[in-house]
């Protein structure tokens, strides 16, 4: 009778693993396996170590050149006291997002220094970059209104602006004659002009004085995603603004500035920084900010030991000039490309993405880790290794580097 309904039990899985009606889901398979067989699919490794100059990865150290960490900030002693300091006294868990209960002291704390520290009268914190982003889109922009993004903007500005229902209206990557063109020709009620500060796979800078001078001429107003320019460019480390020495008054002026914290910064969330109108209208009415538990409020802690480190310790942008130089100086590629980026993101072109993969994974194989870039994260054609350098890095790293790197064009 057991073995029975046992044999019954197995035909009705083999109907149930062979009839397409019972597999819902079967084409996530095929998918996946032309994803592998395209070079594009992606799998995690698991890091044992602190981000740094030196990684763990599988029981076997890396130099590491793929994190966003470009201060070596992300486990610094002053950030991780802060944060166990914090925890001891306000728990782990924020419990509630910030309109509700959940808006800390140190999160309060953590605004007013971003305020100071970017030099401008008020500053919004956010839980991600891809939700401040989400959140400045949908809040300034809707249907009657048009957005102007750059072609190699960041997919979390590209899915913002689908989400606002705004006309999506992209341009070349820093083609200003085609950008002023689409926005003469707009009859949209209101501009949004969205850009990346520095690209983030290129690790070239927006021209953001021209940018600002065609919103004014059109009237439009001007987001800068800055995740990668805060901390890293101008002297102090305030950003693009400062790299530009942009006025930052009067007020309210026409650029929306926005940065992100888990990158030079070290920890993790998000800003944006304007008038006090332009974060309280935000506060209002952005629904990423209103409908998420505020992040826990030791990370703002760490946050206001990290933003001390990157005003004062200004020697870490110098090393990181240094670095790039020493790259530069060091790379005699023939068939890939370095490209020309003066910030601590520098890809090297390489284009086909199993060339790429295999380069990766070369360089892995000799202890050294930089990240392979497929699309569509890149456009087609332009695979390529994204190395970043870190204020923890050595001058005798990039060397190291840039040597393995000769040598493995060659063979
Ligand atoms: N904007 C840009 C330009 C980015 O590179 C990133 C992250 N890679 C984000 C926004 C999103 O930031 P977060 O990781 O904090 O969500």
């Amino acid at each position: 009778m057991f073995g029975f309904v046992g044999l019954r039990d197995k035909a009705a899985n083999l109907t149930y693993m062979t009839d397409r009606r019972f597999m819902p889901f079967s084409y996530l398979a095929d998918e996946l396996k032309d994803l592998e067989a395209a070079g594009l699919r992606r799998h995690r490794r698991m890091l044992e170590s602190p981000q740094g100059a030196r990684i763990v990865v599988d029981g076997r150290e890396y130099l590491s050149f793929c994190s966003n960490d470009y201060l070596g900030l992300a486990s610094h002693p002053a950030l991780i006291e802060a944060a166990q300091s914090a925890a001891v006294r306000y728990g782990v868990g924020a419990g509630a997002s910030h309109l509700v209960s959940g808006h800390s002291v140190l999160h309060h704390e953590l605004e007013a220094a971003l305020a100071a520290l970017t030099g401008l009268p008020s500053a919004l914190l956010f839980s991600t970059g891809y939700m401040a982003n989400l959140g400045i889109v949908t809040a300034l922009a809707g249907r009657d209104d048009e957005i102007f993004a750059d072609k190699l903007n960041h997919a979390s500005l590209n899915d913002a602006v689908m989400l606002s229902r705004a006309k999506f209206t992209r341009y070349p990557h820093f083609d200003l004659a085609a950008l002023e063109k689409r926005l003469a020709a707009s009859r949209a009620k209101r501009k949004l002009v969205v850009t990346d500060a520095v690209f983030s796979m290129d690790g070239d800078i927006a021209p953001v004085p021209e940018l600002l001078a065609l919103c004014e001429r059109h009237d439009a107003l001007l987001v800068l995603d800055d995740a990668h320019g805060f901390g890293v460019l101008g002297r102090a480390g305030r950003g693009i603004l400062e790299h530009f020495s942009l006025p930052l008054t009067p007020h309210p002026s026409r650029i929306l500035y926005m940065a992100t914290l888990g990158k030079a910064a070290g920890v993790f969330g998000a800003f944006v920084a304007g008038s006090a109108e332009l974060t309280d209208y935000l506060l209002q009415r952005a629904r990423p900010y209103i409908f998420t538990t505020a992040t826990p409020p030791l990370l703002s802690a760490a946050l206001v030991a990290s933003l001390k480190l990157i005003e004062g310790e200004t020697w870490r942008r110098e090393r990181l000039r240094e670095l790039i130089a020493a790259l530069k100086q060091g790379l005699k590629l023939q068939r890939w490309r370095l490209m020309d980026s003066t910030t601590p993101i520098q890809p090297v072109i390489i284009g086909s993405n199993q060339e790429t993969l295999a380069v990766s994974e070369a360089l892995r194989e000799r202890g050294i880790w930089v990240p392979a870039i497929r699309p569509p994260t890149v456009p087609k054609g332009e695979a390529r290794l994204r190395i970043s350098l870190s204020a923890a890095h050595t001058v005798e790293d990039v060397k190291w580097l840039a040597q393995v790197l000769n040598e493995l064009e060659t063979t």
